[in-house]
């Protein structure tokens, strides 16, 4: 059984020794749980000192970004290449990148590509915007922003990729509207089902997909408990130790009271 991933969008927040600080309280509070992993996203610049004083057992490292080409003359890029020993996971198309940094659909597909290639785990984030929600195009955007993202995989190397649903006008800086669980739950099964279609259902079955927006130590079972969700991405509420571990307790407490009915 795969584990519950939780992951901490630090964005662009925390110097070095406030990440540092950070990760201090975190790691008192977080036990070493077999069955959830804590992933960490701190900015680029405090990847390399964090990957010092974690304890491995207990924390991933994933990075924000990272641009597609592996080495060259790209001023003020780093690549996947350049973080393949210090990170696990890197997020890919977050709706910040997308909307702030104009990153298209071609663009996302090649940095996916990028980070396959390179070994490291991309966690995808897709997600309409309040508008496409609206206008009733949530399945149309969530179809292009999926198939596009993976089509330079192979259905191998689509099995380890995680999808984090993320509905932009959900997103705590976008508006932070809760989306309904059962709203989400229809969508992350559509996610499932375009990859499905295109790689087969052992692909469709063993990627993770994630749930992300406004999600907090109060709410966050209600996510985690949809059927085929496999963790939570958090923003706000990660820079909080006090919120952060508490999602991870619900997540640790969910994964047993399942685990002891079974
Ligand atoms: C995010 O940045 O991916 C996110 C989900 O942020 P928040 O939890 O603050 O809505």
């Amino acid at each position: 059984m795969t584990r519950t991933l939780i992951v901490a969008n630090w964005k662009m927040h925390l110097n070095a020794s406030q990440a540092s600080l950070l990760l201090h309280r975190l790691h008192e509070r977080i036990k070493i749980y077999r069955d959830i992993e804590v992933v960490l996203a701190p900015s680029m610049l405090v990847l390399q000192p964090l990957s010092l004083q974690i304890d491995r057992r207990k924390f991933r490292l994933a990075a924000q970004n990272a641009y597609h080409k592996d080495e060259g003359a790209y001023t003020g890029e780093v690549s996947f290449t350049m973080l393949q020993d210090l990170v696990h996971y890197v997020i890919i198309g977050h709706s910040e990148r997308r909307i702030y940094f104009h990153e298209d659909l071609d663009t996302i597909r090649d940095k996916v590509a990028a980070c396959v290639r390179n070994g490291i785990t991309p966690i995808l984030c897709v997600g309409e915007t309040h508008e496409e929600h609206h206008a009733g195009e949530t399945r149309q955007v969530l179809h292009d922003q999926v198939v596009t993202a993976l089509s330079d995989l192979t259905s191998d190397e689509i099995e380890d990729v995680v999808i984090a649903y993320e509905p932009v006008w959900a997103i705590s800086t976008f508006g932070g509207e809760l989306a309904k669980p059962d709203d989400v739950k229809k969508q992350m099964t559509f996610i499932r089902k375009q990859v499905e279609d295109l790689y087969g259902k052992a692909a469709a079955q063993k990627i993770r997909v994630l749930y992300g927006g406004s999600v907090d130590n109060s709410i966050a079972r209600g996510y985690l408990e949809i059927e085929g969700c496999d963790g939570v991405l958090v923003g706000g509420a990660s820079l909080n130790y006090h919120k952060f571990s508490g999602i991870v307790h619900e997540a640790y407490r969910l994964r047993n009271e399942v685990e002891d009915s079974e």
